[in-house]
């Protein structure tokens, strides 16, 4: 089964906006600027991916709905895409809008990105979506690490705090604090709540047009700590804003050398498990995508 648990297929006008962001830091990166949302779902096709996790959040005040509908259409059109939904911290009646996403349009749970939504995780305002979610005993994605790409500051005791405060509150790590994998891995080990994902680590290591700088150690931590934990970690792409095309992401993982079990859990098998724990049906009920 191939899963990938991180995605951003955006409206027009967002999807626009993002590559012109992408190609700013990376002119060369394959993926054209100009890429539409049918191109990218034929990127997915090509490749034979049976899910994706499909990530939007709103930039500014105001886009919540519409970003959250875009997702809601794009599931009920493909029902292999898996939305997760979005809201700004300045959004009022944040419990009404996560009940919305959950109930009425079938999401399976959120995702955050505090440095470029511009908020902290333990915001006062921010309790009531997470309180919210852990009622339903829904998932939360988080943007984490990558500090030195967004010149951010998010610390790892900041995740810690809330992974305590909510313990039913699965909240998955994106990017694992890259490079901070001392601290996701003891994490995931401390907190039955904690989840990792491994989003653009790969590309970083092993793809020499991505790679930012060199992190001391960081390489042989990841590579040491993904056994021991792989029931809790899941790859994602970030198509099409990846480390390359959607194959060359899936190539960067092979050059790591992982064993097969490994492999096979980090590209669908722990994803699949993270699924069926929140919609134990979900194969049935949603058809795979159609293999090309
Ligand atoms: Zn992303």
């Amino acid at each position: 089964m191939l899963v990938d648990c991180h995605v951003h297929l955006l409206p027009p006008r967002r999807l626009a906006g993002l590559m012109k962001w992408m190609h700013s830091f990376y002119p060369q990166h394959p993926v054209p600027r100009d890429v539409t949302l049918e191109q990218c779902l034929g990127h997915y096709h090509a490749l034979g991916v049976d899910y994706l996790f499909n990530l939007v959040y709103p930039l500014r005040l105001g886009e919540t709905e519409e970003v959250n509908r875009f997702n809601f259409e794009l599931h009920r059109r493909h029902p292999w895409i898996i939305p997760f939904g979005g809201l700004h911290v300045e959004d009022e009646a944040k419990a009404a809008i996560v009940d919305r996403c959950l109930g009425e349009w079938g999401f399976l749970g959120f995702k955050f990105h505090p440095f470029v939504q511009r908020f902290d995780p333990l915001d006062p305002r921010m309790m009531d979506a997470y309180a919210r979610l852990e009622h339903w005993r829904r998932p939360v994605f988080f943007h984490t690490g990558f500090e030195d790409f967004y010149g951010g500051n998010l610390p790892p005791e900041t995740m810690e705090e809330l992974a305590r405060r909510f313990p039913k509150l699965p909240v998955v790590f994106a990017h694992s604090l890259f490079p901070r994998f001392d601290d996701a891995f003891r994490m995931v080990a401390r907190y039955d709540n904690v989840w990792l994902e491994m989003t653009q680590v790969f590309g970083s290591f092993f793809d020499s047009r991505y790679v930012l700088k060199e992190y001391e150690g960081a390489k042989e931590l990841l590579l040491e700590g993904l056994g021991p934990h792989s029931e809790r970690i899941m790859f994602g792409t970030d198509h099409p804003t990846g480390s390359g095309t959607l194959e060359e992401v899936y190539q960067a993982l092979d050059r790591a050398g992982l064993s097969e079990t490994l492999r096979e859990r980090l590209v669908g098998g722990t994803a699949v498990k993270f699924v069926e724990r929140f919609w134990p049906d979900f194969t049935t009920r949603l058809p795979k995508k159609p293999r090309a």
